[in-house]
């Protein structure tokens, strides 16, 4: 069953179009405001449209429940002659999730605000009660993409191993064990690389 849903609650240039819920679960259904959009090939703005395709993205929980985005993103035929494009899928803009991304930006930007904060398992644990549906490495990895580079020198640090993927692929972090953040997350277990 789709329902109606309040736009205000979703990120910014968005328009929710019904919502449901599942279980443990609030699906809201969305679509990208915008009515026409620039054809990649030739720049020519085209509002034909030729299907569409849905993309789940995870966005900040609510009232005990997590919260899944179905974006519907359209699929636009160019009606530039010489254009070499014939359809183009419209563009979902970075702040509203990265490219592949499986998380809302802002649901990103606190998943990594929280795995430098408190690092990947305390982090974890938090994120279960509050049902963010993130696993320990997902929070590592966030911080690895927004691992700060200045500030005061870190006096105690810590090096720990954590896996990119486990059983296969391991890394190293180092965290500044006073201030409890994370300094950085090294792509192996080498010695020369923590030595650089
Ligand atoms: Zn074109």
């Amino acid at each position: 069953m789709t329902r109606r849903f309040d736009t205000k609650l979703l990120p910014e240039g968005l328009r929710a179009t019904g919502y449901s819920v599942d279980g443990a679960t609030l699906a809201i259904d969305a679509e990208i405001m915008e009515a026409e959009v620039i054809c990649p090939g030739c720049g020519q703005r085209s509002s034909r449209r030729h299907g569409r395709y849905v993309r789940h993205l995870m966005d900040f929980p609510a009232h005990g429940r997590a919260v899944q985005v179905r974006l519907s993103v359209r699929r636009f035929r160019c009606v530039a002659s010489h254009c070499s494009i014939t359809t183009f899928s419209e563009k979902v803009p970075d702040c509203l999730a990265c490219r592949h991304g499986r998380r809302t930006g802002r649901f990103q930007d606190l998943v990594a605000y929280l795995g430098r904060a408190m690092g990947g398992r305390p982090a974890q644990a938090l994120g279960c009660r509050l049902r963010f549906g993130v696993s320990k490495d997902t929070f590592l990895r966030g911080a690895a993409s927004g691992a700060r580079t200045t500030g005061p020198e870190p006096r105690v640090i810590g090096i720990d191993d954590w896996a990119w993927r486990k059983g296969q692929r391991y890394g190293t972090l180092i965290c500044d064990l006073e201030r409890r953040t994370v300094i950085d997350l090294l792509p192996d277990r080498e010695p020369a690389t923590v030595a650089a």
